[in-house]
């Protein structure tokens, strides 16, 4: 009830035109009053004092009246107010000077004359009221006789009356000329700022918007003050603004920056992106909206690019691991049975021709191996995206043994040692995982000219992720492959030095990276090599 009482208050207050015309209207009823019913004391001189009271009734009315008919005079009911206040304080001194200072008017005028200070706007226009004042009454008292207590009395109060008057009014130009300064900063901040700045109301109403409009939207501010922003956001975005539920009070004080497009005065669109902060009023209630916004053109054609670009990608990445699988699947079949042949030939006629067919029998059988192994790996590459991930709790140790026992030829073979400390479990899909580790384990023993290779295996468990670590005491790789060879078919070797394909590293890089970590090495040129991946911790 008192909140309401206060804010109806403020909005009359607020509105100046309005309460000077009440204060006239007062004013006028007062005198008329006091000219019918007042004290009629004798005053000396032609005008009597019900005359006196009628000129400051009829002035107050004059204007009042005025002031509720006359645009003109609308915009100078300041000055109406300076011209009332001269009036009332002159006849006060008449006054005194016709009843010869009585108590009565001495107190009129004091009060009178303290309070419309207050109706100064500025410090020039009320010291000359002062010094008008001041010198009237200077010869009002030259003029008048009267007794010297009743002097003395007088001007006591009016002495302390003006003084208080002094203090308070320079009180109320100091602050007014700060609240000025500040404003006038702010006002050049809002007015000359690039970006585009509002205030809504609580309806959502713009109540400011910053002239940089007219660069971003071609408007004038005056053309939206008023009006709704939905009618210029793109329809498909309004949705995203009435999300952000600027109804106050309820909406929090700063929200997120949204991107949206407004509608340029010439039809077509505008990126931006804006900040909306709820403001709160003096009663701390949150009953205005502060939006900031920036052009975002540039930037978001650059995304939109982008983002069209990778879509691209993705869809011609798609298509050629479609590609890679259904040709390599399909190529199985034949090359297994050129395979087969080629073995038989060899089991058949191994011997039994000259040395030059033994010799392209041979070579026919390695390259139907190593494109059975090519084909091989390349159905594992393409699968790596196609495949469902299963997520499940992984024992590492578990794993590696696993690992261990179907490589255990290759092991043998090399004579080589898999060492490993317990080792922390991580939940992952556990086939990719073991092919990663068994890419590992035979690169290590592969790329080895030792005669005793040798990995060992370690974690590290931090708190976001777990790193495992394969170091093996090999061939080593040059600082500059080292990045390399993690890309499709990149070999430091040719077929004749060592075997392979190519793929495995990058087979690994696929599905350490689908299960959402990192690979890297740390190598020494015939030292040895540390193949590090991450994995998150779940
Ligand atoms: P592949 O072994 O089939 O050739 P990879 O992708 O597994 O394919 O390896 C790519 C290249 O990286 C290999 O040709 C080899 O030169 C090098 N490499 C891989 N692992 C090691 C290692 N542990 N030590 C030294 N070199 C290695």
């Amino acid at each position: 009830m008192l909140k309401r009482l206060n804010q109806t208050l403020s909005k009359l207050i607020d509105h100046e035109l309005r309460t000077a015309q009440l204060l006239f209207l007062f004013l006028a009823v007062g005198f008329t009053a006091f000219t019918f019913f007042g004290d009629n004391l004798p005053v000396k001189g032609p005008l009597k004092h019900e005359w006196l009271n009628g000129i400051d009734a009829l002035t107050a009315f004059v204007i009042f009246v005025g002031l509720l008919f006359y645009k003109p005079l609308q915009k100078r009911y300041q000055q109406c107010a300076y011209v009332f206040m001269y009036t009332m304080n002159v006849v006060n001194i008449f006054l005194l000077y016709g009843t010869s200072f009585n108590i009565q008017y001495a107190y009129q005028f004091i009060v009178a004359y303290t309070i419309s200070g207050w109706f100064f706007r500025d410090k020039k226009n009320w010291l000359i009221h002062m010094v008008v004042m001041n010198v009237l009454l200077i010869i009002v008292t030259l003029v008048s006789e009267k007794s010297t207590a009743t002097t003395f009395d007088f001007y006591a109060t009016y002495i302390v009356a003006s003084f208080a008057q002094a203090v308070l009014i320079h009180f109320r130009f100091s602050i007014e000329e700060k609240l000025t300064v500040s404003e006038k900063m702010y006002r050049l901040l809002a007015e000359n700022s690039f970006d585009l700045i509002c205030i809504h109301n609580a309806d959502g109403s713009l109540e400011f918007i910053s002239p940089s409009i007219k660069r971003l939207l071609g408007y004038d501010p005056a053309e939206l003050v008023g009006r709704k922003p939905y009618e210029i956001i793109h329809t498909d975005d309004r949705e995203i603004v009435r999300a952000l539920n600027l109804s106050v009070p309820n909406h929090p004080s700063i929200q997120h920056p949204s991107q949206y497009r407004l509608q340029h005065k010439n039809g077509t669109y505008v990126w931006v992106e804006t900040i909306f902060i709820a403001l709160e009023g003096s009663d701390g209630i949150k009953n205005t909206v502060l939006s900031q916004s920036r052009d975002i053109r540039r930037s978001k054609g650059i995304q939109l690019q982008l983002e069209e670009r990778t879509k691209e990608l993705e869809r011609s990445n798609a298509d050629l691991e479609t590609f890679a699988f259904v040709s390599s699947h399909d190529m199985q079949e034949p090359l297994r049975m050129i395979s087969n042949y080629m073995q038989l030939l060899k089991k058949r006629y191994g011997g039994k021709l000259d040395k030059d067919a033994d010799e392209y029998i041979e070579f026919a059988n390695k390259g139907a191996i190593h494109l059975q192994q090519l084909i091989r790996d390349l159905l594992s590459y393409s699968r790596i995206t196609r495949t469902e991930l299963k997520r499940v709790s992984v024992n590492m140790n578990e794993a590696i043994d696993e690992v261990l026992r179907n490589i255990q030829v290759e092991i043998r073979e090399k004579n080589a040692k898999v060492n490993r400390e317990q080792l922390c479990a991580v939940e992952v899909d556990r086939n990719l995982l073991m092919l990663v580790i068994q890419n590992l384990i035979l690169n290590g023993i592969k790329y080895n000219h030792s005669a005793n290779p040798e990995i060992k295996i370690s974690c590290a468990k931090h708190d976001r992720e777990t790193i495992f670590c394969f170091a093996d005491n090999g061939i080593g790789i040059k600082p500059e492959y080292q990045q390399r060879i993690f890309e499709p078919f990149h070999r430091l070797h040719t077929k004749a030095e060592i075997g392979g394909t190519g793929l495995g590293l990058s087979i690994s890089k696929k599905i350490i990276e689908r299960l959402g970590g990192r690979i890297w090495l740390e190598s020494e040129f015939e030292k040895g090599s540390k193949f590090f991946f991450s994995l998150p911790n779940s």
